[in-house]
């Protein structure tokens, strides 16, 4: 506490001071007062042009002359000089006056020349007080306006300026509740337990039972870890300290350090309660990571949440939740007993998560009688709650859109395609040349789709471009499945490669338009060969080449030699190759039934499953007869 006043007064000080300065210039460039030298000033002085003069310090002396408009003299002044000594200033203006006099004696009372009024200052303290009040008065004044500045953004947000204070957002109580998190049923079992003991503390510690002191939710973005962390409070009633780990990562040193501490002795004083860090791993990194010796000021703060997470007693009624998409960056002095020990992993809905959460979305929106969650959610997969409650978002607005009252099954359908590849971009000027190219790409992929046993089912066909894309091929799993085969994969290859291979095989050149399929297609070859152990190879882990994160796998990075390396290369450069032989052998098989798709497309724009089953099942009548 003590620490943070002085952090805070000494930057204020240094602000101040700054400003002080800045002022003290300003002052001094409005201050039109010249500095004379002696003789100018015995010549100003025997011309009559002075009318007063105070000897404000040891050496210096300011002036006031007599057609001056000046007011509040001596502390402002129209001239200073600086003297050897007072006695001989004194004898100067002295000697002056006397002649006056004397001369005054001859005339007339109204034309007589006034003296020279001579005033002098305490030489030891009245000089610097002045000075000293000169300095600080700009000081006070600086003080003073930064303190104002601080009141008022204080009072705009707490946010701003406030150093060392945390960024805690304080909820008394939460609204959401349990209901409103679908889907994730284990999860929710495993926070009920914090939440009851969050209620009812008492019947824990009675038996003795340790709590956890920390919770760590780990899972992709959008999977609701946040919703969960409030709703947790929500059903336990209690406040809710909400943080994000950004916020603690600071420019200004040891204030993310700081901030931890108030945020635990805030929290300490509304127990039972909830600190909830929301992505954890702007602050939990592995220490000692990154390059250049590590972010001190991250690490600090780091430490700094260890200790006080140490420091408070397992049953004091403090829960600690986190969040973090992830966990593998964090130190692993986060998850050591008494910190951090119970992890909650959060995943990717499955259908049936998928249908409960669009329904939790659904409740306030106006959906026409026929939709059924049940198909969308078989259409969604991979989509997370994030990007469910995005979709109906997006449905809602294209019913709105066509000033329609409901959401209709195609607003949803449409809403899918968006979320997954961009709009429609129906007004692009495409030409008739790339008309074609982009039909037979399409139908390259499609036909490969639909003919290669592990590929997903074709659902869509288009040339109306999309995105980047200049069309697209659309295909939906029928099931989740967890794991990918080798099979599998490689007719996902196959069927990537479809585009280009039919491109050579009509156009007889190819184009840059599969640039993006090539690829994904490389990226897939490569981690079956180098993380998946699927190619001649063998079963070794080679590295990989997922996201770097840099510094700590730095050095790490280059474990395999070169000679490997270019293994490496031979056996993605074989599977690429042994798949697009593949993708030209079926497509030649079925060149009648691409021409004919091509047909359909131009016709149609837009074709869909059925379209494609109807064009199988002509080929298959032609080659009958
Ligand atoms: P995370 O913190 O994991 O990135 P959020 O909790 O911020 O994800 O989720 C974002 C939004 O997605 C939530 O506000 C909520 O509307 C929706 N959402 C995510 N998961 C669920 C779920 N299981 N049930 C209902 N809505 C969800
Ligand atoms: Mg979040
Ligand atoms: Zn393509």
């Amino acid at each position: 506490m003590k620490n943070k006043k002085a952090v805070r007064i000494i930057t204020l000080i240094a602000i101040a001071a700054v400003l002080a300065m800045l002022l003290a210039l300003a002052f001094g460039a409005f201050d039109q007062s010249e500095e004379l030298t002696y003789t100018q000033f015995i010549e100003r002085l025997n011309g009559g042009h002075i009318s007063e003069i105070h000897v404000s310090g040891t050496y210096e002396v300011v002036i006031r002359y007599t057609n001056s408009k000046i007011k509040n003299f001596p502390s402002r002044y129209d001239a200073s000089l600086n003297i050897d000594n007072r006695v001989s200033i004194v004898e100067v203006v002295e000697a002056y006056n006397a002649k006056v006099r004397e001369s005054n004696a001859l005339l007339p009372e109204d034309e007589r020349a006034p003296l020279v009024n001579l005033s002098f200052n305490n030489p030891s303290q009245g000089a610097m007080w002045t000075s000293l009040l000169s300095t600080l008065l700009p000081l006070g004044l600086a003080v003073l306006l930064l303190w104002i500045i601080i009141r008022q953004n204080n009072n705009l947000n707490n946010k701003a300026m406030s150093f060392g204070n945390n960024r805690a957002v304080m909820v008394r109580s939460s609204k959401v509740r349990f209901t409103d998190v679908a889907g994730a049923e284990e999860e929710k079992e495993e926070l009920k337990e914090i939440v009851e003991f969050l209620s009812n503390p008492q019947k824990f510690t009675q038996v003795g039972a340790r709590i956890p002191k920390g919770v760590l939710l780990v899972g992709p973005p959008g999977t609701g870890k946040t919703l969960f962390a409030k709703a947790v409070a929500g059903e336990a009633g209690v406040p809710f300290f909400s943080i994000s780990g950004s916020d603690f990562v600071e420019l200004y040193v040891g204030v993310g350090a700081s901030r931890v501490r108030d945020l635990f002795a805030q929290a300490k004083k509304c127990k039972p309660c909830i600190i909830f860090i929301d992505e954890i791993d702007a602050v939990g990194r592995h220490r000692g990571a990154g390059l250049g010796g590590g972010n001190d000021e991250r690490e600090q703060t780091l430490n700094q949440l260890l200790v006080q997470m140490d420091g408070f007693d397992v049953n004091d009624g403090v829960v600690i939740m986190a969040a973090t998409n992830r966990a593998d960056i964090l130190d692993p002095a986060l998850m050591r007993p008494g910190r951090f020990d119970r992890q909650i992993y959060v995943n990717a809905p499955d259908v049936k998560g998928r249908e409960e959460i669009l329904k939790v979305h659904a409740r306030n929106k106006p959906l026409a009688g026929d939709i059924e969650f049940h198909t969308i959610a078989a259409m969604t997969i991979g989509f997370t709650g994030a990007d469910l409650e995005n979709l109906l978002n997006e449905a809602a607005i294209l019913a709105a859109r066509a000033n329609r009252k409901v959401i209709l099954m195609e607003d949803i359908l449409e809403g899918i395609n968006k979320t997954q590849m961009g709009p429609q971009k129906k007004s692009r000027v495409v030409t008739a040349v790339d008309r074609r190219i982009t039909a037979y790409h399409e139908s390259g992929h499609a036909i490969l789709a639909r003919v290669l046993e592990n590929c997903d089912e074709v659902q869509e066909v288009s040339i109306i471009p999309r995105g980047q894309a200049a069309g697209y091929t659309l295909t939906r799993p029928d099931e989740d499945d967890m794991h990918m085969s080798k099979g599998k994969l490689l007719d996902l290859i196959t069927m990537m490669l479809g585009g280009r291979a039919a491109e050579e095989i009509v156009i007889q050149d190819v184009t840059t338009g599969a640039s993006s399929d090539i690829q994904r297609a490389t990226q897939i070859a490569r981690n079956m060969v180098t993380e998946w152990g699927m190619s001649e190879l063998g079963c070794i882990y080679l590295g990989g080449d997922g996201e770097v994160f840099v510094g700590k796998s730095w050095s790490a990075h280059k474990d395999v030699s070169d000679e490997m390396a270019s293994r490496i290369d031979h056996a993605i450069q074989k599977i690429i190759n042994d798949c697009y032989e593949r993708a030209l052998s079926v497509l030649k098989d079925h060149r009648k039934l691409m021409d004919n798709m091509v047909k359909a497309l131009f016709e149609k724009e837009t074709i869909f499953k059925a379209d494609v089953d109807r064009l199988f099942a002509e080929e298959a009548a032609d080659s009958a007869l």
